[in-house]
């Protein structure tokens, strides 16, 4: 029999629901106080208690009427709503209860890759558009009934189109991008919409005219590669609607990170420590949800011009969960903090907490089974 070419061509109907699950902190402390259901909301350190520099870390819809934005300092948010009921965080209680998230989505798909602790992309078991979203709606009734838990689901045939729709889906609803739709649904947007471009990209390209997809759409592909490269080239290969082909990893990730702009230019230690910890957490929890043990953490601060630094430490041995994470990461981000004191004193604009050198739970197993007859396991 003739073998098979090797080309690879990419399955066109391969169906994504990116979810985001709404107000999450929030939604997660609904579920034990159902009498604030339709109040304003916020998830934060309340001013009330004393003057915090803290944030807000997640406000209800109901406060968001009010001005209220995740990120926004706590005493402005308290300000924009007075009436606002404020609770404390308990990361441990929404990573618990996203770990339930994706193991109900687990349940229902056969591919869940986390992407935050918030947000996950999940593989439709559907060949067309109409399966794919009727798989969505599915999802999402069974997290709200099973969890009491909200989610906003974009569904598209590329990941990085599903996740722009789940944004447009907010709050609790569905949004489809058909294959031959990703050009004109994209082409309103601000640049800002896609992942990935911040307010540094967005300024490269507003200084040549682009504020929209639709502008990238039709920007010369010569000032594109000259001023972003290979980036810019993906940027408007997305916006003429043919996004490149996601690349699958099969040999296990390299790495993995969570990051976060920071809601104004920080130099408060202790914000920036819960920043630390927070992303830590997080990504923490994308790490064993994919079953990944990381070897290196790596901690990534983007001053308030822009430049960006980054310092890493190996461990001893591979880890999981989040507290050698954190602890890492704020041992970095005081070593790149007091080598800044002794110079320009620049605050922090942006912070990224990394992990790398993954390894895969049960990579020891396999290499346990190789050596074949003569470990004499019992498996019961
Ligand atoms: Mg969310």
């Amino acid at each position: 029999m003739p073998a098979l070419p090797a080309r690879r061509v990419p399955e066109p109907d391969r169906w994504v629901a990116y979810v985001d699950m709404d107000a999450f902190y929030v939604s997660c402390e609904l579920t034990s106080r159902p009498d604030l259901a339709g109040r304003p909301v916020i998830v934060g350190p309340d001013p009330a208690r004393g003057p915090t520099r803290g944030v807000v870390l997640s406000a209800s819809y109901e406060a968001r009427a009010f001005g209220v934005r995740s990120a926004q300092p706590a005493a402005l948010a308290a300000r924009l709503c007075p009436e606002a009921v404020w609770l404390p965080a308990d990361f441990p209680r929404y990573e618990a209860m996203a770990e339930s998230v994706r193991a109900g989505l687990r349940r229902r798909s056969p591919r869940v890759v986390a992407l935050s602790i918030d947000e996950a992309a999940v593989d439709c078991p559907a060949s067309d558009a109409a399966g794919a979203e009727r798989f969505a709606r599915e999802i999402q009734a069974a997290l709200r009934a099973e969890l009491g838990l909200p989610s906003s689901i974009g569904v598209a045939t590329h990941r990085t189109v599903a996740k722009i729709a789940s944004d447009r889906a907010k709050p609790g609803g569905v949004v489809v991008v058909p294959p031959d739709a990703i050009a004109a649904f994209l082409a309103p947007l601000p640049v800002g919409a896609i992942p990935g471009v911040g307010p540094k990209t967005r300024a490269v390209l507003e200084s040549i005219g682009v504020a929209t997809v639709g502008a990238l759409a039709e920007a010369p592909t010569s000032a594109l590669r000259a001023r972003l490269g290979g980036f810019g080239e993906e940027l408007r290969r997305l916006a003429r609607g043919r996004p490149a082909p996601e690349v699958e990893v099969e040999h296990g990730p390299r790495s993995r990170s969570a990051a976060r702009t920071l809601p104004a230019d920080s130099a408060d230690r202790s914000e920036l420590d819960r920043d630390v910890t927070e992303l830590a957490v997080g990504l923490a929890g994308s790490l064993a949800h994919e079953h990944l043990r990381y070897q290196t953490v790596t901690l990534a601060v983007r001053w308030t011009d822009f430049e960006r630094v980054q310092k890493s430490r190996s461990l001893p041995a591979a880890q999981s969960g989040p507290q050698a994470l954190s602890t890492t990461a704020a041992r970095l981000l005081d070593e790149l903090l007091a080598a800044e004191a002794g110079g320009r004193r620049r605050a922090v604009r942006a912070l990224s907490v990394g992990a790398e050198r993954l390894v895969r739970e049960g990579a020891r197993q396999r290499r346990l089974d190789e050596f074949g007859a003569g470990t004499a396991l019992t498996v019961k």
